[in-house]
């Protein structure tokens, strides 16, 4: 088995060191291609107006494993680590300092780099870590990633899929299939002055209500391991005969 290891935290994060430790014990091959900064909330961008460097790094307690770090996005990181270094039998990313979930899928660089993997064919899959007042702790998500990566890599994934895994603080109780929430966020922007007394703006916000049952939130805030299941093809086919009592000038067929 061979594993492209990508992040939106960028290369030196904690998390990404952790899941590709994990998959030195679990792959034949193992190579790390990530952002060389933080690019997390990038989303899908990939960068198509200046050159993008491709530079060989040495990660501490990875000697010897293959690391790229890539002045560019998740998105380019897997497109040029499939093209530098061949195709991955498994695309992961991550772990994400920070969960991923409900409509943070399309803000997340970290699903991002899952999505590009997708869109090449090869099975992908996010992860990402609750965070909260205790020390970061990667041991359980890693564990966990040791026995799901292999699983994906031998039954696949079907075409336009790929697997969002949210993992909860500390040990989890289990595992779940879960669905991409609705929560919303509370307290989104934050107003604050400047020196000069001119104002600027925080985008953030922590996740609120409501806590829908089956879902990734909830899952997560109740201690499971949240396996979704993310498709790539937006087009929402149920309403097709709703829309077509009110597109203008619609052709009928
Ligand atoms: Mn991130």
């Amino acid at each position: 088995m061979k594993v492209l290891v990508a992040n939106d935290d960028g290369i030196f994060s904690p998390g990404i060191l952790a899941l590709a430790k994990a998959m030195r014990e679990v792959a034949d091959e193992v190579v790390i291609v990530a952002p060389d900064v933080e690019q997390s909330a990038v989303g899908h961008a990939i960068t198509i107006r200046r050159p993008l460097r491709y530079k060989r790094t040495r990660l501490q307690g990875l000697e010897g494993l293959e690391a790229y770090r890539v002045d560019g996005t998740p998105a380019d990181c897997v497109v040029l680590g499939v093209h530098n270094s061949g195709r991955p039998d498994v695309v992961v990313s991550g772990i994400n300092i920070g969960s991923n979930l409900g409509y943070d899928v399309t803000h997340s660089g970290t699903v991002a780099a899952a999505i590009e993997g997708t869109t090449l064919g090869i099975p992908s899959i996010a992860f990402s870590l609750r965070t909260s007042d205790r020390e970061l702790d990667f041991s359980y998500a890693a564990a966990y990633a040791k026995e799901l990566v292999p699983a994906v890599a031998r039954r696949g994934l079907p075409t336009k899929t790929l697997l969002n895994v949210n993992f909860p603080v500390g040990e989890a109780k289990g595992v779940r299939l879960a669905r991409q929430s609705t929560h919303s966020y509370q307290d989104t922007i934050v107003t604050r002055e400047d020196p000069d007394g001119k104002p600027y703006y925080w985008v953030a916000g922590i996740p609120t209500g409501p806590r829908e049952p089956d879902s990734d939130y909830t899952t997560v805030l109740e201690g499971f391991v949240a396996v979704t299941p993310l498709y790539l093809d937006f087009t929402h086919t149920r309403f097709f005969a709703d829309l077509a009592e009110f597109v203008p000038g619609l052709e009928r067929a």
